[in-house]
């Protein structure tokens, strides 16, 4: 049953270190009863009719006082909203080295609350992130055998997270172990009382079952902010006598014709580009190497698309196998191809909305990203579950004067049949 209405003030306020890890948290706390709104960045307006916002950062790897002073500017806004408890979300194999970004950040949000202590934890076992002693595993290994050990940003070496978190901390850390998880709220609450009393600022807190987050939720009740992956958000709406509904996930109802751009070169959305052109769907290759060489691929991909807008969805990528993709790269190097090709596609995305297109899916992290600057979109809400980690959402498309449903899916995210299953969903 829903306890809150439109006017209260924002249950939950959440600062999230990049841009589809913000989506992720997003998702969770919309499928356990939240309304909630993703903001592309700090927004200068306020946010109305939800129960939380999710402020998306791109403060990952940026330099740690710069990644302080971004996400103390997320909290003031935040708490000028009415917010009282919120949320630090980090990325789910807790990236980060020994400057950065996790402990500074979640200090300077501390110490800006006033509040002593938080507790910490990256596990979501329904995602294969479970935190046991102290150690993250990732599916069936530890993090320091996954492929995060060769990140080329935040090699993570070391799973456990209590010497992980201690080596970029002023303050103390321990550690909420899962004999005591397994008990339930009222114990977790009086080790947290305990760790507190003693010294110590954060605790790391085991989870290797989704249960133990709904103990932990609960045991979270009155505390001033967590710092986490996505998976707390699970336990955290049960705490306003929220539960799953439809209601949450509730969009306005869509309109206009239909089309996805992919910029996603993963295995994935090769395969969702491949299942769409074998259904006999209208798609069209964007060739790099003719950006490159000065032709009008935006413009020429709108004429294509113009006349085939409606009901069936068109398809314009640039998605490729590896093999071409490097060609691609060799020749005009990594990252101006890769400018090149997102600033186009988010062209021809912009230029589809101008054209008619109220449904529209975005293929790619980095793609997305430009495309929703190209569309001019700050906020975002999040409505029902697509498949992991990738919802509908409904956005006022400003530089196109009108209100688009848009789902920005990252890479390797979704089901072979994305590109078509998605459009039957929002019908
Ligand atoms: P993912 O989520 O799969 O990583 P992104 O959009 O984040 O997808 O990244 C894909 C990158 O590859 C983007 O920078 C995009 O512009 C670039 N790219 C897309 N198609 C090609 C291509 N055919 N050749 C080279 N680079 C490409």
């Amino acid at each position: 049953m829903r306890t809150v209405t439109a006017s209260n003030p924002l249950l939950l306020g959440c600062i999230a270190d990049d841009f589809t890890g913000a989506t992720d948290l997003a998702n969770n706390l919309v499928r356990a009863g939240m309304r909630v709104v993703q903001t592309i960045g700090v927004p200068r307006e306020p946010v109305t009719g939800v129960d939380a916002v999710v402020v998306a950062l791109k403060s990952r790897t940026i330099p740690a006082a710069e990644a302080v002073s971004q996400s103390l500017e997320a909290l003031r806004w935040l708490q000028s909203q009415g917010c009282r408890q919120f949320y630090f979300k980090v990325c789910s194999t807790f990236d980060s080295t020994a400057q950065g970004n996790i402990g500074p950040v979640a200090e300077a949000l501390l110490e800006a609350l006033g509040a002593p202590f938080c507790c910490v934890t990256p596990a979501f076992p329904e995602n294969g992130r479970t935190v046991f002693k102290g150690h993250l595993f990732v599916g069936d290994v530890l993090l320091s055998d996954s492929g995060m050990r060769n990140h080329p940003l935040t090699p993570m070496t070391d799973a456990n997270l209590v010497r992980v978190m201690q080596a970029q901390s002023r303050g103390r850390v321990g550690l909420i172990d899962h004999s005591v998880v397994r008990g339930g709220a009222a114990p977790i609450h009086a080790r947290i009382q305990q760790l507190q009393a003693e010294g110590y600022r954060f605790a790391i807190v085991d989870a290797i079952a989704d249960q133990d987050l709904m103990h932990l939720g609960r045991a979270l009740a009155d505390a001033p902010m967590m710092v986490a992956g996505s998976g707390v958000a699970i336990g955290l709406p049960q705490n306003h006598g929220l539960s799953t509904s439809h209601e949450a996930a509730a969009l306005p109802k869509s309109q206009g014709a239909r089309a996805i751009v992919s910029g996603s070169c993963s295995v994935a959305t090769n395969k969702q580009v491949a299942d769409f052109i074998q259904k006999g769907l209208p798609a069209l290759a964007v060739d790099p190497l003719q950006i490159a060489a000065g032709r009008n691929i935006v413009e020429e991909a709108l004429a294509w698309a113009r006349p085939k807008l409606g009901s069936d969805p068109v398809l314009v990528y640039s998605s490729a196998p590896p093999e071409s993709v490097h060609a691609v790269q060799q020749q005009l190097g990594v990252g101006d191809a890769g400018a090149m090709v997102e600033h186009a596609l988010a062209a021809i995305a912009k230029g589809l909305v101008d054209a008619g297109v109220g449904e529209l899916i975005v293929a790619g992290g980095e793609t997305s990203g430009a495309a929703v600057q190209a569309l001019g979109v700050q906020q975002l809400r999040i409505g029902p579950q697509i498949d992991p980690g990738v919802p509908w959402c409904h956005a006022n498309a400003t530089a196109c004067g009108r209100n688009v449903h848009v789902a920005l899916k990252s890479g390797n995210f979704g089901s072979t049949d994305f590109f078509t299953k998605s459009f039957r969903q929002l019908a």
